[in-house]
């Protein structure tokens, strides 16, 4: 695997290898990476010839300085992890090889209400800092294919847009949420978890499941009240509990048993924020 801090040349070695009619495929991180990482590495390997991730903890898309600070770095294992995929290139800039003009985003990012709910709501101008940075990522790699996963349902959404805003010749491909045995989305976050919360944790995807279990046609109120209900016994600070349309997540009330919904959860235990969905049918 190769090595790359500056921008310049990343962009000249890949330069070389699509010149030789290799395609590229993309999966960009924020590093601290786990088997839900490595994933969609594998999933790249499998498409494209050139398989590029990047690790950047993107400070403009934090929107609690704390939870920037606190962000986990465990760079030597993340190398090893990506070394031993077989990952053909890390791209692992500085702040100011990112943002050479500096953290304002040039631009603002016409996301409509894709960022007035769920996510949006609750980390305000954090889609914002995403676009900010995936912009900038992709005009450096022009990947053919981006990888993205669904355990950031919303996420994928927006950066589906914003290819589309860019007008980039790109494909977004999804890839599916890797969980542990118990059933917990694999995520960064749960690092920062101690013995006790992580017991408590898994009680995001066992609401999920629940749900995709229990849901019937008709009202979906109830079920998002009990989902609510049963993290708050268990110790959690719920943001919200969804049900939404899957294909433009707005929220739903009710469900005509035929369109197809996703359920999607974001909820603090003390100081970490857990974030989870799952697709109901
Ligand atoms: P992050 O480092 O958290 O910004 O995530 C980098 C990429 O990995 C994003 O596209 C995430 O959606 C994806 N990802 C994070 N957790 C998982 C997981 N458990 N399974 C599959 N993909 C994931």
């Amino acid at each position: 695997m190769i090595l790359f801090k500056k921008a310049a040349d990343l962009q000249d070695h890949i330069a070389k290898q699509r010149a030789k009619g290799i395609s590229v495929g993309f999966a960009p991180t924020m590093g601290a990476l786990h088997a839900g990482h490595i994933s969609l590495i594998e999933t790249v390997k499998e498409h494209d010839g050139l398989t590029v991730c990047s690790i950047f903890v993107n400070p403009t898309q934090f929107n609690d300085p704390k939870d920037f600070e606190k962000y986990p770095v465990t760079i030597e294992n993340d190398i090893n992890m990506l070394e031993k995929a077989g990952c053909d290139i890390l791209f692992i800039p500085t702040v100011a090889e990112m943002y050479p003009g500096g953290l304002v985003s040039p631009q603002h990012y016409e996301l409509g209400y894709l960022e007035t709910i769920l996510e949006g709501k609750f980390r305000p101008s954090h889609f914002q800092g995403v676009c900010q940075v995936v912009h900038r990522l992709l005009d450096i790699v022009q990947p053919d294919n981006l990888y993205l996963g669904q355990k950031d349902y919303q996420q994928c959404m927006v950066l589906t847009k914003l290819v589309e805003l860019l007008g980039k010749n790109i494909k977004v491909i999804i890839c599916p949420t890797l969980r542990e045995n118990d059933g917990l989305a694999m995520s960064s976050r749960n690092m920062r978890l101690n013995e006790q919360e992580r017991l408590q944790a898994v009680n995001i995807s066992q609401v999920l499941f629940t749900l995709k279990k229990d849901i019937k046609p008709g009202d979906l109120g109830y079920l998002k009240d009990n989902a609510t209900e049963y993290l708050t016994k268990h110790g959690f600070k719920v943001d919200y509990v969804e049900i939404a349309d899957a294909k433009t997540l707005a929220p739903q009330q009710h469900w005509d048993g035929t369109a197809k919904l996703v359920a999607l959860v974001a909820a603090f235990l003390n100081e970490v924020r857990l974030i989870d969905n799952m697709l109901m049918n």
